[in-house]
């Protein structure tokens, strides 16, 4: 609790206030900048690799910090826009990335760096993760600005630049600046997010074995476009000895039931081709099948996609003669069986996080003629880390001996899942800024996706995507209603208020 004799000693506003002023502000002031300077932001695709766009979205944030009274200074790979408290004040950090997962432009409806506006929201890569609440932190900074001249912390605003890739931004920042006391990271679910997930990649991979092959065989096959999007696309080619064999297994894939929002159509026509190499140079025949879906987060709206490459296994994998490509394709289905690893043996929940998640996500060649499956793997501390890392490649080494695949494992497990306290003080004061912003009693909740909270100390992730709306960050059309944009910031703003507006908490983390 905090004590009101201090709050009033110090001339700080008082608990009644909450954050009506610095919200009415914003309301007037504001409000209508949202959308433009929103829109400005999309504008620079920042995928990774694309540093022009980098530099020149940092070249922005400078511009627009400066312009709303904020002190800007570049640090690296990560810009910091502050609003200065009281000489020695603590920080209280706020924390987004500037950067957005790739895009395939062909699936997207809409182009997904001009940042439209339509039926009330703004569409394009980045609205939601995570330049939406870039700018709802830049204009909730301002109202405190103009209406909160006293506070106890130094508000300072962190952007990082490659969280979605390399995932170096902060660790490098942290070599040479100091993080703040306390930090609240704007890329993930209100109403504030009590464990997050590990971030994992099994990968196997395998040749597919074509020479010599009379038979029906897989030539190339490939899904999914980042280790962390269900794949809404899945390519298979299929050679054969005559037109007929390849045109009667596509039949027979196609005629296959499939899960919901999926499909199986035929991508490449059969046709003759020379197979240069085949011991008795015949020709052969070739066409590709493509399964589509919905692409969706794979750690945070896993249940929101639609799996392609799992969908092209099930279809595919009884049509194909032992191989690389059927194992590798069996493996996918089995891994794909459900969204919690019941197939790979992920079968034990935590009492806290409840089960893993997982997701085969890609389907890629390799330099040397291998290909790779990716399975992204979200899990709890019931089973992480070098221990998960050894059950699956016991799970493939199994899947080996009772297939008779050659699958050689191998991947990701050096994240950890991050928990906290859900009756800690900080949760309880964000939990109830969340209750006076929205009206609505909310629980803590538990995240599928990683954020910079893993990699700040003291750092917890809050909004800004409301609950009980599938999250469309890494999804096609990414996209996000202005109402939310401003809900959003009358949330941020309640909280803000309430942990500057007073003596900072102390033991922030501990019940
Ligand atoms: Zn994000």
């Amino acid at each position: 609790m905090r004590s009101l004799s201090l709050v009033l000693v110090l001339g700080l506003p008082l608990l009644a206030q909450g954050a009506a002023k610095p919200l009415k502000y914003y309301e007037r002031h504001l409000q209508a900048r949202m959308v433009p300077l929103l829109q400005e932001v999309l504008r620079f695709p920042t995928v990774q690799g694309d540093t022009k766009a980098r530099d020149a979205q940092q070249a922005w944030l400078r511009k627009t910090g400066t312009e709303l009274g904020l002190v800007v200074r570049d640090a690296g790979l990560v810009t910091e826009i502050e609003l200065p408290g009281p000489k020695g004040a603590p920080v209280l950090g706020l924390v987004v990335h500037g950067d957005v997962q790739p895009v395939d432009p062909k699936a997207w409806t809409i182009p997904p760096f001009e940042a439209a506006v339509k039926d009330g929201k703004v569409l394009g890569r980045g609205a939601a993760d995570d330049k939406g609440p870039l700018v709802q932190a830049l204009l909730a900074m301002k109202a405190l600005k103009e209406t909160m001249p006293k506070r106890s912390y130094t508000l300072r605003l962190l952007v990082g630049s490659d969280e979605e890739s390399d995932n170096l931004d902060i660790a490098s920042y942290l070599k040479d600046h100091k993080a703040p006391d306390l930090s609240l990271v704007l890329d993930s679910g209100f109403p504030v997010i009590v464990g997050e997930k590990a971030w994992n990649a099994l990968t196997v991979e395998t040749g597919l074995g074509l020479s010599g092959s009379t038979e029906r065989i897989v030539t190339s096959m490939s899904a999914g476009l980042a280790p962390s999007i269900v794949p809404d696309q899945a390519v298979l080619t299929l050679t054969g000895p005559t037109e007929a064999t390849v045109r009667q297994a596509f039949i027979r894939i196609q005629a296959r039931p499939l899960r919901s929002g999926t499909t199986i159509s035929v991508a490449e026509p059969i046709q003759p081709v020379e197979v240069i190499g085949a011991p008795d140079s015949l020709q052969r025949w070739r066409g590709a099948l493509k399964a589509t879906g919905k692409s969706a987060h794979a750690g945070v709206n896993a249940e929101g996609g639609r799996n392609a490459l799992v969908a092209l296994a099930n279809a595919v994998v009884d049509e194909l003669p032992p191989g690389g490509a059927r194992d590798l394709l069996a493996f996918a289905q089995l891994a794909g069986q459900d969204l919690v690893g019941t197939g790979l043996g992920l079968v034990q929940p935590d009492p806290v996080f409840g089960r893993a998640t997982v997701v085969p996500t890609m389907l890629q060649a390799q330099k040397d003629g291998k290909v790779r499956l990716t399975i992204n793997i979200r899990s709890t501390p019931a089973l992480s880390g070098e221990a998960l890392k050894a059950h699956l490649f016991a799970q493939v080494a199994a899947f080996n001996a009772r297939t008779g695949a050659h699958l050689e494992p191998g991947g990701f497990f050096g994240d950890a899942p991050l928990a906290f306290d859900p009756k800690s003080k900080l949760v309880k004061h964000l939990l109830a800024a969340y209750t006076r912003a929205t009206g609505v009693k909310a629980e803590p909740a538990i995240s599928g996706g990683g954020t910079y909270a893993k990699r700040l100390p003291n750092a917890i992730a809050f909004g800004m995507w409301f609950p009980d709306k599938p999250y469309p960050g890494h999804d096609v059309d990414e996209q996000v209603p202005v109402a939310d944009l401003h809900e959003g910031v009358k949330v941020l703003l309640e909280a803000l208020v309430d942990l500057t507006g007073s003596r900072p908490l102390k033991d922030p983390f501990r019940p």
